[in-house]
């Protein structure tokens, strides 16, 4: 038997979320920092202050394409009386030499192009006639229009990213002007994921009577790969507990071994508990936690049989207990050790029907969060609380997160609401 609602057996307690929450981040330890390409950075903290090695903009350079002069020798510039400068050199965006502007001419100048030695103004092109010889000026402007000042985005030595900042796409940027081609950041810790049980066969592959689609391995796989971390898919092992350990043997022996290894299924109270059975001799507990779904739970140290010992965290088997426990209980350490935001966003929201939660039970309900008419937010809890019902998690963008004390929630309630936003 495998279904998850128990009943206690007498003077059996169960363990609050918020402490099993506890013993499972004390299990991730983070690692001393890596030094990597920017393309490896993305999603990724800085670990330290990152401050401007040079300023950008470099050197003084146009805004616009047009003309560099000096403001005094178009100051007279109107549309009936254009000013009429000889072009005396040209200069396109990466030329490097340095050049003077003599008074009484201009540069036909580029977007990005240095500015020309004495000239302090540029006229954009359309208010010329674009000549390349001469050039007929329209306007007159003002000392320094469409000159970008070196050092105006930032000087040299200023505070380019703070420690912590999280490297998106910007940051990358902003580290790539700067010339800055390498950065520190956490290792991506690397999670290796072992789904148990016989009913199991590979998506793709025809199913007999009593057989099932593994599903456990490739959602959590790409659970861990959004929180940040590595994963490796390991395949599926049948629950067999010499097959258990063989195959975790063999990663955690490899040169690669894992900081983390997330296993699912057979952890519940039935015959056949391959990873109850299997990790019998090791220093990981078996536990029940006050929650719905996802009550049976474990974790602590797996020692391969070379005597290496990795933290292990076993989720159970069922589909949506697996996901939701991972988001619980692994999510947040992984995160954190990484120098991540460890928790989701959270809100608050309307309930728009009744709930019913089993007291003394955390209840983590699938919902759809959306603006409320009045404003503010509202939850729509979707699918019947048991736990196999992945199709409403694939639907779901929120948890809905009930009291353990409560156990009737009318509609009208405001709650609290995890989002999953990626
Ligand atoms: P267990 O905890 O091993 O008894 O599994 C509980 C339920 O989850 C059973 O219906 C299993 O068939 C199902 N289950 C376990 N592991 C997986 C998996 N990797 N993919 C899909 N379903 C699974
Ligand atoms: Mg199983």
């Amino acid at each position: 038997m495998s279904g998850h609602d128990h009943p206690l057996r007498p003077g059996e307690s169960l363990r609050p979320v918020a402490e099993h929450a506890r013993v499972v981040a004390a299990l991730v330890s983070a690692r001393p920092p890596e030094r990597v390409r920017l393309a490896d950075a993305l999603g990724r903290a800085c670990v330290h202050d990152v401050t401007a090695p040079i300023a950008l903009p470099g050197f003084d350079n146009s805004a616009m394409d047009g003309y560099a002069v000096r403001a005094t020798d178009v100051a007279a510039a109107t549309d009936d009386e254009p000013v009429v400068l000889p072009v005396a050199a040209d200069i396109p965006a990466g030329r490097t030499d340095e050049l003077t502007l003599e008074p009484g001419t201009a540069h036909r100048i580029m977007t990005g192009a240095p500015m020309p030695d004495g000239a302090d103004a540029v006229v954009q092109v359309e208010y010329t006639d674009g000549g390349t010889t001469t050039v007929a000026i329209r306007r007159a402007v003002d000392a320094g229009t469409s000159v970008r000042r070196a050092g105006s985005d930032i000087a040299a030595g200023d505070l380019a990213l703070a420690a912590g900042t999280v490297l998106h796409a910007p940051q990358i940027g902003l580290l790539s002007a700067l010339g800055v081609a390498e950065v520190d950041v956490p290792p991506r810790l690397h999670v290796v994921v072992l789904s148990t049980g016989s009913e199991l066969v590979a998506a793709g592959q025809p199913l007999l009577h009593g057989q099932i689609h593994e599903s456990n391995g490739a959602m959590l796989c790409a659970a861990v790969t959004a929180a940040g971390a590595r994963a490796s898919a390991m395949h599926f092992v049948p629950d067999d507990v010499d097959e258990f350990r063989a195959h975790l043997d063999g990663v955690v022996d490899s040169d690669d071994p894992p900081d983390l290894v997330l296993t699912s299924g057979g952890v519940s109270a039935g015959a056949y508990e391959v990873v109850k059975d299997a990790l019998a001799r090791d220093e990981v507990e078996f536990v029940k936690v006050a929650m719905q779904p996802g009550m049976p739970q474990g974790c602590g140290r797996y020692s391969s049989s070379s005597g290496r010992s990795v933290p292990i965290v076993t989720l159970p088997g069922n589909p949506v207990s697996a996901q939701v426990s991972f988001e619980i209980f692994v999510r947040p350490p992984l995160r954190d050790a990484m120098g991540l935001s460890r928790d989701r966003r959270r809100a608050t929201a309307v309930l728009t029907d009744d709930l019913r939660s089993p007291p003394g039970k955390r209840q983590f309900r699938r919902g759809v969060v959306e603006p409320a008419d009045g404003g503010g937010l509202q939850v729509h809890p979707i699918g019947p609380p048991s736990s196999h019902h992945l199709r409403y998690l694939a639907s779901a963008n929120a948890l809905v997160d009930i009291p353990a004390e409560a156990s009737d929630v009318a509609r009208g309630t405001a709650v609290e609401v995890l989002l999953l936003d990626d």
